[in-house]
């Protein structure tokens, strides 16, 4: 499913279309796609809240497959190994940012489905060093929303500071929400849930929410932590009258709408407002192993490889809770 051009999903801008198989380069491999997950970014690039980094452009990030061809100085994989394809394509391995274990603010970062074809397709090359095993206990469904959704909900809760104890909001309950809940529970943290349809409630409440509500209602308590998960800042801002003193409120998303001005009080006094961007491939492993040992489930909304602009539009609209899953091959 190619993006030639942005455009609202209301015009379909994704187009089935018959490509050549790609070949990897010395140091990648070619991954035959069982399923492709989705996630809120590839509506951004689709859409065009994003500048588009090339086009025509294969969206999905979130890819599950078997590798099918090594390149000539591969030798960490094998043939017909279960690979999971994150974000992070590719980092450049030599600016400050990666020499010191920061390779999420790398200078010059490709990312899948962005800066190179995803997994929107049958077949993508990701060079060898940045693909990833997945926790035997999961089909390739339940797996691919762990590789975004999941990591960078569990990146975003490792920056709310917050581990065995504390209320804990999230604003905004769509795929990454419903992966995090589960992990902060886990940790025994009373979680608040902010959202405008039910069946995202419906669904916190199911996973051990607390409170649930809408941003205009009385949560009883304040926050010590939030993660704002909807693309709006409006919301960010909202969130932060949500906080306690000391508290923090986490931005997870890639883009959001302008914040409007606020006054001091809501950063005042010690109040954080932050947000964090992409992830590290340390990140990555360190999920998949947290989520393979709480067992964490994912529930997606699958269809198929040629319905990507309905699913796309689903989650625009929000009339699905919990994840979206293509199933490609
Ligand atoms: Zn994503
Ligand atoms: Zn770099």
């Amino acid at each position: 499913m190619v993006l030639q051009r942005q455009a609202s999903l209301e015009e379909d801008p994704l187009e089935l279309l018959e490509l050549p198989v790609p070949e990897p380069r010395p140091d990648e491999v070619r991954i035959r796609v069982t399923v492709c997950g989705i996630c809120r970014t590839d509506l951004h690039v689709v859409e065009g809240e994003l500048p588009a980094h090339k086009l025509p452009i294969i969206p999905g990030h979130q890819i599950v497959g078997m590798v099918e061809k090594l390149g000539s100085k591969v030798v960490n994989w094998s043939g017909g190994e279960r690979v999971g394809v994150p974000w992070l394509y590719r980092t450049c391995g030599e600016c400050r940012f990666c020499r010191s274990g920061r390779e999420n603010l790398c200078d010059n970062p490709w990312f899948t489905g962005y800066d190179a074809d995803g997994g929107f397709a049958e077949y993508m090359v990701a060079p060898a060093d940045f693909v990833y095993r997945l926790p035997a206990n999961y089909t390739d469904v339940e797996a691919a929303p762990l590789l975004c959704a999941g990591v960078i909900g569990y990146q975003a809760l490792q920056a709310t500071g917050l581990q065995s104890q504390g209320k804990l909001g999230l604003f905004g309950f769509g795929s990454s929400a419903h992966i995090v809940i589960q992990v902060a529970r886990h940790r025994g943290l009373e979680v608040y849930v902010v959202s405008r349809t039910e069946k995202e409630l419906a669904l916190a409440r199911e996973l051990g929410a607390h409170w649930t509500g809408r941003i205009d209602e009385d949560m009883g308590a304040f926050l010590d932590a939030g993660i704002v998960f909807a693309p709006s800042g409006e919301l960010l801002v909202e969130a932060l009258k949500k906080l306690d003193k000391g508290g923090r409120i986490v931005s997870a998303g890639i883009y959001t709408t302008p914040l409007p001005g606020f006054d001091y009080s809501l950063i005042y006094p010690e109040k954080c407002l932050t947000s964090i961007a992409h992830t590290t491939r340390e990140n990555v492993k360190r999920f998949l192993e947290i989520a393979a040992e709480l067992k964490i489930k994912t529930q997606s909304n699958v269809y198929d490889l040629d319905d990507a602009n309905i699913a796309l539009l689903n989650i625009k609209r929000s009339k699905v809770s919990g994840s979206s899953v293509l199933r490609v091959g």
